[in-house]
């Protein structure tokens, strides 16, 4: 489904564009390439590659999956991408760890399957062949991906900037609205959140693509701006609340 000049999204469970569990799945169009941002829980690959092809984007055009941070619901699939269509992944400092070899415990799994996860789900873990620190860039046809780490509800999660579009892929950091993902997993830390946050300041984004929920298409800064500003309060600040298919 495109969602602007140059951004698709090929996968969301939230909206029943692919299965359930997915988190939302983009496809950027940089002049001719393409480079996927997250995988989706790796349930239903399949619908997720319809998707793909529906948007008549040619799959071996994809040259790169960035996934943003290591928990199921975002790089589960990319074990998929990678065998079937040479994509390859670029994974940050610290998720390329636990993406590769992270145990249950570290990726928050032991505590996630059954409340959100089948009991039966087994993580697929995955070798990336690129990996990225904080304030690199990627140039890939016409257009500049900017790593931005914000760790708090990961330890190495990234936002993905594009500048010259004004384009801020949020992942699960911050989401409409300004609430974050804070949660009561491992390697969620509300310390890290308070540490990192200010790295999205003034950015002056415009459309905010987030890793659930909903989307914004003028103003995304607004909602990042809340997120900072909840984080300098006394207060545990608003995180979003997972609606998971089986409520
Ligand atoms: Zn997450």
């Amino acid at each position: 489904m495109r969602i602007t000049r140059d951004v698709y999204l090929v996968g969301d469970g939230g909206r029943g564009l692919s299965h359930d569990l997915d988190c939302c799945i983009y496809v950027v169009d940089c002049g001719g390439s393409y480079v996927l941002i997250d995988s989706g829980v790796g349930l239903d690959n399949a619908q997720i590659v319809n998707n793909i092809k529906s948007d008549a984007i040619p799959i071996d055009k994809i040259k790169y999956l960035i996934v943003t941070h290591s928990h199921s619901d975002h790089a589960c699939g990319a074990r998929y991408f990678q065998e079937n269509f040479q994509i390859e992944i670029i994974v940050p400092t610290k998720e390329a760890e636990m993406l590769s070899s992270g145990t249950d415990k570290e990726l928050g799994l032991d505590m996630a399957r059954g409340p959100i996860y089948p009991p039966d789900y087994k993580y697929t873990h995955c070798k990336p062949d690129k990996v990225v620190s904080d304030g690199e860039e990627l140039k890939m046809g016409d257009k500049v991906f900017k790593f931005i780490q914000v760790p708090g509800h990961s330890q190495g999660i990234v936002c993905v900037y594009l500048r010259n579009e004004r384009i801020l892929f949020s992942s699960d950091v911050v989401f409409h609205g300004g609430t974050i993902g804070l949660g009561n997993w491992d390697g969620c830390e509300l310390s890290e959140y308070r540490k990192n946050i200010g790295k999205l300041s003034g950015l002056g984004v415009e459309k905010l693509f987030p890793g659930h929920y909903l989307f914004v298409l003028r103003d995304g800064q607004r909602h990042l701006d809340i997120a900072i500003n909840n984080l300098k309060n006394p207060w545990v600040p608003p995180a979003w609340l997972h609606r998971h298919p089986h409520f």
